[in-house]
C-alpha cells in the first residue's frame, strides 16, 4: 500500500482506523522494511550492531541517572537557536534545513550527556517516527543533527560521539489553539513551498527554540546510530519526552511530499544498552536514598559519640 493513502488514512478523524493503520505500520516495520533496509550501503545497516538506532524506549526501564553514568555534564545548554540562518530543501527522501554561514555562526549544543561542544548542521523529518515510546509511534519525529565543533562531519562519522542528534516527536490534531500552532508554524510555514523533489529556499531565518518542545530538561538519551546509511554508530541521541504538535492540515501536506514509499528505519535491539533520564529535580532524590542517607548520618553520629565516650573513658582511666 502506498505512503501517501497511509498518511492520508492516519490524519482521518476516526480514532480506530488510526489506531489499526498505525498498528499495520508497526508490523510491517518489523516485517517487511528491515529487507528493503538491508539492501542499504553501510556494514551496520546491512548487519546491525551493538548500537544501532532507532530503538523502543520504555520508560519502565528507563535509568534516572542519579549517579551520573551517562547524564555528566549538567543541564543541556542551547546557544544561538533563537535566530538561526537556514536553507530549506526537499531533497527527495525528506524536507531538510541546513544551517547557512560559517560554521562559526551555527547555533551551539553542549551539556547533558555531552562532553564537548556541537554544532547545528541541518535538522529534517520523518514519517511515521523513528523511536517509538513503549511502543507507540507518533505521526512524526523531527531531528536536529548536531556535529562535534572540533570535528568535520567526515572525522565525526568515525567518532563514537560525533555526532549529537536531537529528536522532537510530533503529535497531530484536528486544530491548533494559538499557543500551540505558533511552535508548529515557525517551520510548517515553507513546507507549501518545498513539497517537489529539488525545491528549495534560502535565507530563512528561524526560531528554533519553539520547535524544541515545550519542556528542554525531561529527556532520553542514549548512545545510537544514524538511522539512515551508513548506519555509523557515532550518534548521542537527545529524545525530548513531550511532542509539539501539527494541525491536520499541516500533516497532510507531508502525504505530498514527493519522496520514496517511508522515510523511517525499523526499530532496532536495544541491546546491552540503558536509556537514560535526568533526575528532574533534587526533592526527586528516591525516598530510599535519603532514608539510607539519613541512617548513615544517625550511625556517624552515633560511632562520633561512642569514640569520644570510649576515649574519655580510656583517658580517665
Ligand atoms: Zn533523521
Amino acid at each position: 500500500m502506498q505512503a501517501r493513502l497511509f498518511l492520508r488514512l492516519l490524519t482521518s478523524p476516526s480514532a480506530s482506523t488510526r489506531a489499526y493503520i498505525i498498528a499495520v505500520l508497526l508490523l510491517l516495520t518489523l516485517s517487511v522494511f528491515p529487507q528493503y533496509q538491508l539492501q542499504w550501503p553501510g556494514i551496520r545497516c546491512k548487519e546491525g550492531g551493538e548500537r544501532q538506532s532507532p530503538i523502543d524506549i520504555s520508560t519502565s526501564h528507563v535509568v534516572k541517572d542519579f549517579n551520573e553514568l551517562f547524564i555528566k555534564y549538567g543541564p543541556l545548554k542551547f546557544s544561538g537557536y533563537q535566530k538561526v540562518l537556514v536553507t530549506g530543501l526537499n531533497n527527495g527522501h525528506t524536507i531538510q534545513f541546513s544551517t547557512e554561514g560559517d560554521e562559526s555562526i551555527h547555533p551551539t549544543l553542549t551539556g547533558g550527556p555531552l562532553k564537548h561542544v556541537y554544532r547545528l548542521e541541518q535538522l529534517h523529518f520523518h514519517w511515521v517516527s523513528e523511536h517509538s515510546l513503549n511502543g507507540f509511534k507518533y505521526p512524526m519525529e523531527i531531528h536536529l543533527v548536531h556535529v562535534r565543533s572540533d570535528l568535520t562531519v567526515m572525522k565525526a562519522l568515525g567518532k563514537k560521539d560525533g555526532l549529537a542528534i536531537v529528536a522532537v516527536f510530533c503529535h497531530v490534531e484536528a486544530e491548533l489553539d494559538d499557543y500551540l500552532q505558533e511552535a508548529s508554524e515557525e517551520i510548517m510555514q515553507y513546507i507549501p513551498r518545498l513539497l517537489v523533489s529539488g525545491q528549495r529556499i534560502s535565507g530563512i531565518l528561524l526560531d528554533l527554540t519553539k520547535l524544541l518542545g515545550p519542556n528542554m530538561k525531561t529527556y532520553y538519551t542514549y548512545a545510537g546510530s544514524l538511522t539512515s546509511p551508513e548506519c555509523n554508530e557515532a550518534v548521542i541521541w537527545i529524545i525530548f519526552d513531550r511532542p509539539i504538535f501539527l494541525s491536520d492540515e499541516q500533516y497532510r501536506l507531508f502525504s505530498k511530499v514527493g519522496s520514496e514509499r517511508y522515510n523511517f528505519r525499523s526499530l532496532q535491539k536495544l541491546s546491552e544498552r540503558s536509556v537514560y533520564t535526568p533526575p528532574r529535580h533534587e526533592a526527586e532524590v528516591p525516598q530510599f536514598v535519603s532514608f539510607v542517607g539519613t541512617l548513615a548520618k544517625v550511625f556517624i553520629h552515633f560511632f562520633k559519640n561512642v569514640t569520644s565516650f570510649l576515649q574519655k573513658g580510656l583517658r580517665s582511666r
